[in-house]
């Protein structure tokens, strides 16, 4: 991250902060994208133009090692410079996840065409830009970024939301679904049961794998 400086900072107490990353496809839009940045009520606490090597593009992405997309994102994203932005606003995620769009630019353009995704982006990689997706994240991606910023520590109860949005949320929504759609008589058992038959931390055995003697 040679190339790296803090260009705007401002110390400012803001009640959310996220990281935006503008791609190396889109950086030559830079200007545009920043414009729409700043209308749609974003702070620019922080900005810096870095080139990744592969190292710390694979850092930077390391939950999604593994992933069939993985080498051709780390491939990608090291491949030119990049413009990173620490942005200031309230529910700053959750603002910017919405004004990015969904991550394909073909779903961004059929649902939500005047996201930045739809506009800006070409295809499931290239999608122009980045957004943290919760508090933690936000945090860890900041400080990977600009390591030398001072961020307020994350109140307590932000992991817990994080925590339970991740792991608990999804699996009890899809529960809570099936539920309002049967109705039984003791929704509390009901639901109990099928928590534990589908429990995605444990997939159900089908047939049981009994040793051959
Ligand atoms: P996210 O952490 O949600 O920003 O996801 C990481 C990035 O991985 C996305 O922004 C895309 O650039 C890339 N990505 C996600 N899904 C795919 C996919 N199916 N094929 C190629 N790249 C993908």
């Amino acid at each position: 991250m040679e190339d790296g400086k803090v260009i705007v900072e401002k110390p400012q107490i803001f009640v959310e902060r996220t990281l935006a990353i503008i791609k190396p496809d889109a950086v030559s839009r830079a200007n545009e994208i920043e414009e729409i940045i700043l209308r749609s009520g974003f702070t620019l606490l922080q900005k810096r133009r870095v080139h990744l090597t592969p190292e710390q593009a694979s850092d930077f992405y390391a939950e999604h090692y593994g992933k069939m997309f993985f080498p051709s994102l780390v491939a990608f994203m090291s491949s030119g410079p990049i413009v990173v932005y620490s942005l200031g606003r309230e529910h700053a995620i959750q603002h910017w996840r919405k004004l990015i769009g969904p991550t394909k630019p073909k779903t961004a353009k059929d649902v939500q065409p005047d996201c930045i995704r739809a506009l800006y982006g070409t295809d499931d990689t290239r999608n122009a830009v980045h957004g943290s997706d919760t508090f933690t994240s936000a945090e860890r991606e900041i400080r990977f970024m600009f390591p030398e910023a001072t961020i307020e520590p994350i109140p307590a109860g932000q992991f817990a939301k994080d925590y339970l949005s991740r792991n608990v949320n999804p699996v009890l929504l899809k529960g809570l679904t099936e539920l309002c759609k049967n109705k039984p008589e003791d929704p509390i058992t009901w639901l109990a049961d099928w928590l534990l038959g589908n429990n995605p931390n444990k997939p159900n055995v089908d047939e049981p794998l009994t040793p051959k003697v």
